[in-house]
């Protein structure tokens, strides 16, 4: 069983990335999603969270701020944060990493770079 929560202000963008995630073989049974950090984090703390996918522009509380947030909360396990944006340059990268998050996704993607930044936390068929 896995649950990944989709985090973006767009809900197209989500569904998108849902529908990508399905069609890039990684077996997941669950979405949740989040409009923005707060939503977020109101989720993670009273679902069963297996993997976060962020956005890093978002209104209320950015990706960013919510992964800070989150990794100062005591929770019981560590929940993967791949962040999800449109800027890839090598700074953002390594502020995304300090900041806690596993991984890094470039917009727009392919179904296999999905694939490929997502399967050291959730199974591929
Ligand atoms: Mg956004």
């Amino acid at each position: 069983m896995s649950k990944i929560l989709v985090v973006d202000d767009s809900a197209v963008m989500r569904k998108i990335i849902k529908k990508n995630i399905k069609e890039s073989g990684l077996l997941v049974d669950e979405f949740a999603d989040a409009g923005d950090g707060k939503q977020a984090l109101d989720v993670v703390s009273h679902d069963n969270i297996d993997l976060i996918l962020c956005d890093w522009n978002m209104p209320n509380m950015s990706g960013l701020e919510f992964i800070k947030i989150l990794r100062s909360l005591n929770l019981p396990k560590k929940i993967p944060v791949v962040m999800i944006t449109t800027e890839g340059s090598d700074s953002k990268k390594s502020e995304a990493k300090d900041s806690g998050a596993d991984g890094y996704l470039t917009k727009p993607f392919t179904p296999e770079q999905l694939r490929n930044a997502l399967g050291s936390y959730i199974l591929v068929n």
